[in-house]
C-alpha cells in the first residue's frame, strides 16, 4: 500500500507459534462457523507452511525488483501467477485468460524542482514533495496566494466546512493530515480517533480540486498521518501511477499536489506571522480557514507515459446445476455458479529507487508477498477439495490486484469494469500485509461493524478459541486503506482481517517483539525482505479463518448486506438492519464514498 494503506502492516499485527493447532481444530471451527446456515459440509484446510513460504521468497526475491506495475518485475510475477493457478486448474476469468488490462498513467516529477514559498526555497524530499497529475511537461505556477484550510473538509453531515467563503480559484491550499476527531477525541467530532475518508490524503486532493484550487500540499505531521515522513518521501517521489482518466476528472485535478513536513510548515507560518500551533488547534475545534498573506512559485519538468499494468483473475467455478442436485432440496437446485466470492491480494509494490545508492529494491515481503502467496495457498485447497468433489456451489475468483500501492488502482479499475458482475458478486476476502508475528488469541477485524459478512470471520475465529475485535488504531483509517474498500464503495461486502494484538503465549511474545523491531521502520522501505525466522503461523491460522468462512458462505444462499451505521448501507443493506456495538469504521458521506479515487 501506498500511504494510503499503509497501516495494512501495523493495524494487523499479530502473534504465534506453530501452526499445527490451526489446522487440526479447522473442522471444529467450520462447524461453528455455519451455525447460522443451513446444512454445510466443511474441510480441513492442508495449508502447506513450505509452499507458502517459498511463493512470499520469491515473489520478494530480488529477482522481481520490488514488482512494480508495467516493469520487468510486473511480467515475472505474472508468469508466476499464471504458472501456479494454471496448475491448480483454475480458470482465467477474462474469456480464458488470467489478465485484465488496466490502463495506467505514469507522472514523473523531476528531482530538481524549484520550488519557493513565501520567500523561502523549499528543498525536494528533504522539505517537501510535489507532483501532478496532468499531462503537461512544465509546471509553472508564481506568486499563487497560499491559504491554510484547516483539515481542508466539506462535510455537510457534521456541519464542517474549511472551505466556507473561500474562493481557491489560483490558490495554493495548505492542509492538515488526518480529520478534527483525532485531534479532539473527548469532542466526539467526526468519527472520534477513528479516521474517517476526510482524513485520508485522496479526499483532501479531491476536495480541493472540486474547490477550484490550483494546487493542494498536505503538512505531514507523524502522530495523525501514522507514518513517518521516509514513507510520504519514497511512496511520493519517482513515478506515480494513475488510472487514465476522463479528459474531464482530469481537467479539474489540482495543478500540483504534494507534502510539506511540520518543520517547513512552522517556518512558513512563522514567516507569515501565524502560529501553526494555534491554528492547529482552532482547526480541531471548528472548521478554520485563513490566508497566509505567503505566495508560492513552483517550477518543475513533469512527464506522462501511458502503458497497461494488469490484474490477476483466475477463478474455480462452483458446481453446476447437474453436479448439485443429487442430494440437494429442491430450492437449492439451481445452479449459483455465477455467483462469485472474491479474494484480493495486491501483487505490486514499489520497484527500484534508481536514485539510492547501496540496497535500492523495495522487496515488499510483507507487503504484499505474503497476501499474494495467501491467495495462492487458499485457491490450491480449494481447488484440491473441488477435485474430491467437495466444491463449493458459488465460484470462487481469485484476483491479485495492480497499482495497490499508488491508490488502489487494480481494485478499482476491477469493481469499476468487473469481470463477473456486481451484483453477483457476494463478498470480498482481502490479504494486505500478512501476520509474521505469530498466533494470537484475538482476530482484529478493520473497520468492524460494518457488515454481516464479519459474522462469518466472528464465528470461525471462534472456533480457534479467538475473539474478534475492532482494530487498536482506528485512527490510520485502515478500511480505506486496502483493496476491499474499492469494492466497498460498489456497496460489495468487503473485509479486512487478521492477526490481533494479543500474542498467544509468551514465547510468542517474545518472538513477537525481537520481530518487530527487526522489521521496525520497513514498512515501505528496502529493508521489507524476506526473513527465514519468520513465524508464518500467525497468517496461516488467519487464512484458515478467511477459507471457512468463504466455505460456509460460498455453500449458502445468504448475501450479507451493510448494517445500518455503514455508509455503505444503502447499496447492499443488512437483512436485520442494526450493526454490532463495536462500530467504529469511518463515515465519509456517500457522495464522497462513492467518487472515484
Ligand atoms: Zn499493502
Amino acid at each position: 500500500m501506498k500511504p494510503y494503506l499503509p497501516l495494512c502492516a501495523m493495524v494487523l499485527l499479530s502473534a504465534c507459534t506453530d501452526s499445527s493447532d490451526v489446522i487440526n481444530n479447522s473442522a471444529q471451527v467450520a462447524k461453528s462457523a455455519v451455525s447460522t446456515i443451513d446444512t454445510i459440509k466443511t474441510h480441513e484446510p492442508a495449508f502447506d507452511e513450505a509452499r507458502f513460504r517459498q511463493g512470499i521468497q520469491t515473489l520478494s526475491s530480488d529477482t522481481f525488483e520490488g514488482r512494480a506495475p508495467t516493469t520487468k518485475g510486473e511480467k515475472l510475477t505474472l508468469d508466476y501467477l499464471t504458472q501456479a493457478f494454471s496448475e491448480m486448474g483454475l480458470k482465467g476469468a477474462n474469456n480464458g485468460s488470467f489478465l485484465q488490462a488496466v490502463p495506467m498513467v505514469s507522472y514523473t516529477a523531476s528531482e530538481d524542482q524549484q520550488v519557493n514559498f513565501g520567500g523561502i526555497t523549499l528543498k525536494y524530499r528533504k522539505d517537501m514533495v510535489l507532483s501532478s497529475r496532468h499531462d503537461n511537461q512544465h509546471i509553472t505556477i508564481e506568486k499563487a496566494p497560499l491559504v491554510f484550510v484547516g483539515y481542508g473538509i466539506n462535510a455537510p453531515e457534521y456541519q464542517w466546512n474549511d472551505y466556507q467563503g473561500l474562493d481557491m480559484k489560483g490558490k495554493i491550499a495548505v492542509i492538515l493530515v488526518n480529520d478534527p476527531g483525532f485531534a479532539k477525541p473527548e469532542r466526539q467530532l467526526f468519527n472520534g480517533k477513528a479516521m474517517t475518508y476526510y482524513g485520508r490524503w485522496n479526499y483532501k486532493f479531491e476536495e480541493a480540486s472540486r474547490q477550484g484550487a490550483l494546487g493542494a500540499v498536505i503538512i505531514h505531521d507523524t502522530k495523525p498521518a501514522s507514518y513517518p515522513w521516509s514513507v510520504v518521501e519514497n511512496s511520493w517521489t519517482g513515478a506515480q501511477q494513475d488510472l487514465v482518466q476522463d479528459k474531464a476528472v482530469q481537467d479539474a485535478r489540482v495543478q500540483v499536489e504534494g507534502w510539506l513536513t511540520l518543520d517547513t510548515a512552522k517556518a512558513l507560518f512563522t514567516k507569515a506571522g501565524v502560529n501553526l500551533d494555534n491554528l492547529m488547534a482552532q482547526a480541531a475545534e471548528q472548521a478554520t480557514n485563513q490566508a497566509l498573506s505567503l505566495t508560492a512559485d513552483i517550477h518543475f519538468n513533469n512527464q506522462a507515459s501511458y502503458s497497461d499494468s494488469y490484474n490477476f483473475v483466475a477463478t474455480l467455478p462452483g458446481a453446476t446445476a447437474d453436479t448439485n442436485t443429487k442430494s440437494a432440496s429442491a430450492s437449492s437446485q439451481k445452479s449459483q455458479a455465477d455467483e462469485h466470492i472474491l479474494f484480493t491480494a495486491h501483487w505490486d509494490h514499489i520497484g527500484i529507487d534508481e536514485t539510492k545508492t547501496g540496497d535500492n529494491i523495495y522487496n515488499g515481503a510483507l507487503d504484499n508477498a505474503t497476501g499474494t502467496a495467501g491467495i495462492m495457498e487458499i485457491a490450491r485447497q480449494f481447488a484440491n477439495q473441488a477435485k474430491a468433489g467437495n466444491g463449493l456451489k458459488r465460484s470462487l475468483t481469485f484476483i491479485a490486484t495492480t497499482g495497490e500501492e499508488q491508490g488502489l488502482l487494480g481494485s478499482r479499475f476491477y469493481a469499476a469494469n468487473p469481470l463477473y458482475p456486481i451484483d453477483k458478486t457476494v463478498a470480498v476476502f482481502n490479504l494486505d500485509s500478512g501476520n509474521i508475528y505469530g498466533k494470537t488469541s484475538d482476530y482484529t477485524i478493520v473497520g468492524k461493524g460494518q457488515s454481516e459478512l464479519e459474522t462469518y470471520l466472528i464465528d470461525a475465529a471462534a472456533s480457534q478459541g479467538r475473539q474478534a475485535t475492532a482494530e487498536s488504531n482506528p485512527a490510520s483509517g485502515g478500511f480505506f486503506r486496502s483493496d476491499h474498500f474499492s469494492f466497498a464503495k460498489y456497496g460489495v461486502p468487503a473485509v479486512f482481517a487478521g492477526g490481533g494484538s494479543e500474542p498467544l503465549d509468551t514465547v510468542t511474545a517474545e518472538y513477537k517483539t525481537m520481530m518487530q523491531a527487526k522489521m521496525k521502520g520497513c514498512y515501505h522501505n528496502v529493508c521489507d525482505h524476506y526473513h527465514q525466522d519468520w513465524d508464518l503461523s500467525g497468517a496461516l491460522q488467519d487464512m484458515s479463518v478467511y477459507y471457512m468462512a468463504a466455505e460456509a458462505l460460498g455453500n449458502s444462499q445468504d448475501w450479507p448486506g451493510y448494517y445500518s451505521g455503514s455508509e455503505f448501507n444503502q447499496l447492499r443493506p443488512a437483512k436485520n438492519g442494526q450493526n454490532g456495538a463495536n462500530k467504529v469504521a469511518a463515515k465519509p458521506s456517500s457522495a464522497h464514498t462513492v467518487s472515484s479515487k
